[in-house]
């Protein structure tokens, strides 16, 4: 009698549970009938990333000119810690300075740190929201300079989103002389060589006097003797 009462008791009991727990299962779907959905329709519709996700690494030019703002200082291929930067650079004999001329990244050793774009000193190489990246080869994923560099819109983009400062404009160069430039200076600034006394000769230096030089009354003189000399007689 008392076994079959105990039974009736945990019947209940779990009769009680279960639709305790049926409420919070309807009570859960009644939240989110009128919440928001946390998924995405991808990839019908593009995700909203912040401005700083580190994606696919990419090299920016200037937005205004379109110049190539890598410097060719490897301070990027220094920090990386997977080895997986490498730059080509040379010294030009007419400026002294590093051209750029190849720039590879393996986005397939990249663990997308961000220490490479920390250290830029020109806001060259930065991470986009680009990541799909799925490819076929290993090899399809070094990128080069021409696959990195960005276009002026897209670091137009970058720079604003990121809040960037945009690179300085470089100083003119100045204009190289022409080469009649020196003809066609006034004549005033021109240096007086007409004018310009030499300096004189030393004594030493000069001729000796003739009696040619000498005027023609002091030669008549010394040639024909005075007349006025008194007679002793
Ligand atoms: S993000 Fe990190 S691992 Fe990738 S290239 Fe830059 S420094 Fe190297
Ligand atoms: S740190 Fe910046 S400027 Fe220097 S080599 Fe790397 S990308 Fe170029």
């Amino acid at each position: 009698m008392f076994n079959l009462i105990g039974s009736a008791i945990n019947g209940v009991k779990h009769a009680l549970g279960g639709l305790y727990q049926v409420k919070r299962g309807l009570e859960t779907v009644a939240m989110h009938t009128w919440r928001e959905p946390t998924t995405e329709a991808y990839p019908d519709k593009a995700p909203e990333l912040p401005p700083h996700f580190r994606g696919r690494l990419a090299l920016t030019v200037n937005p205004e000119t379109g110049e190539n703002l890598c410097i060719s200082c490897r301070q990027c291929e220094r920090v990386c810690p997977d080895k997986c930067i490498e730059i080509t650079a040379n010294k030009s004999t007419e400026t002294n300075k590093l051209e750029l001329i190849d720039f590879k990244i393996d986005h397939g050793l990249c663990m997308f740190c961000g220490l490479c774009t920390e250290v830029c000193p020109t806001y060259c190489i930065i991470n986009t929201n680009d990541f799909e990246m799925a490819d076929y080869t290993r090899s399809s994923l070094i990128y080069d300079l021409k696959k990195l560099t960005l276009t002026q819109e897209e670091s137009a983009y970058y720079f604003a989103a990121k809040e960037m400062p945009l690179p300085k404009p470089k100083p003119a160069k100045p204009a190289a002389p022409a080469a009649g430039a020196a003809a066609a200076k006034p004549a005033a600034e021109a240096k007086p060589t007409a004018t310009v006394s030499p300096k004189p000769a030393p004594e030493s230096a000069k001729a000796p006097e003739t009696t040619a030089d000498k005027p023609a009354k002091e030669v008549e003189k010394k040639e024909s003797p005075s007349t006025d000399t008194p007679s002793v007689n």
